[in-house]
């Protein structure tokens, strides 16, 4: 049975209000609006339990119609793989240990590993993927916390590229990572699709980000966030449909954080959407690049 979120995954509120109800794929998916800090979050949504069977096997069928990686899943990889690799290197960052949580079929892992010429890890609970990956010859675990028993757990760029919307207990995921697995002076990595261009509301979305939110959800858990991107690299030349951020712990302590928050929360996402539906009529190839 789903389970009810009492309290909001970012400032731990106890109000909230509905914000968004649909049908995704057969699913019932249920947003939530927190009253205090702004953030969207699916409520109520699969325990954890759940969730663990249905990115093992589920998640790829509901969304793909298969458990491997199709040909249109590999187009994205790759071009999101090339996106990331260009803000990395406008960043000058350039990693000796790469972790990519997250790593599906490891196009990115492949693509970093190449470039940097460094050590690369991931992580990938879906099976078929997992499989996938593990053929290309990396190292890919099926959880993080295989990691925690091994000679050398840290590593100076970590990523989640649409992961992070995904996590139940994502300020205890990201404090996590900081303390047991980014090196001090290392780089954090993150994409998720942006709650004003994207859909966002997908059974398998925990949370919705906007950009104020992300930073919040960021400076809590004690990064210092260096870059963030909106852009629609590679599904879109125009639509600002994800959110690419950097980050590198902060050197101020997260219990002196307060949360900014986001504001008029209802009446962005229509703009947001709107302004979506006349770019698309305007420009349809360039709001959606063809996918071969
Ligand atoms: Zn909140």
């Amino acid at each position: 049975m789903p389970e009810t979120v009492d309290h909001c995954p970012l400032c731990q509120s106890e109000i909230s209000s509905l914000f968004d109800r649909r049908l995704f794929r057969g699913h019932q998916v249920v947003n939530r609006l927190c009253g205090r800090c702004g953030l969207v979050f699916q409520s109520p949504r699969m325990t954890p339990g759940e969730l663990d069977e249905f990115y093992a096997r589920e998640y790829r069928q509901v969304y793909q119609g298969e458990e491997g990686p199709t040909q249109k899943d590999l187009f994205v990889q790759h071009g999101r793989a090339d996106a990331l690799l260009g803000l990395m290197s406008a960043h000058g960052v350039a990693p000796a240990r790469y972790l990519d949580i997250g790593c599906s079929s490891g196009i990115l892992l492949k693509r970093f590993m190449e470039h940097f010429g460094c050590e690369v890890v991931g992580v990938e609970p879906g099976v078929a993927y997992r499989d996938y990956a593990r053929k290309q010859g990396l190292t890919v675990y099926s959880d993080i916390t295989e990691l925690k028993g091994s000679a050398d757990p840290r590593f100076d760029l970590i990523s989640l590229a649409h992961v992070l919307e995904h996590l139940p207990d994502l300020v205890g995921y990201l404090v996590d990572l900081r303390v047991d697995h980014l090196a001090p002076s290392g780089w954090m990595l993150i994409e998720v699709p942006n709650l004003y261009a994207h859909d966002s509301f997908e059974i398998a979305h925990m949370i919705s980000f906007s950009e104020c939110t992300l930073r919040q959800t960021l400076k809590k858990v004690g990064y210092e966030v260096v870059a963030l991107k909106k852009h629609g690299a590679p599904r879109s030349k125009i639509l600002p449909l994800y959110l690419t951020l950097l980050a590198r712990p902060a050197t101020v302590a997260p219990a002196d954080i307060s949360i900014r928050p986001e504001r008029n929360v209802a009446l962005k996402r229509r703009l947001g959407m709107f302004w979506r539906r006349v770019l698309q009529r305007l420009f349809p190839r360039r709001a959606w690049v063809p996918i071969n």
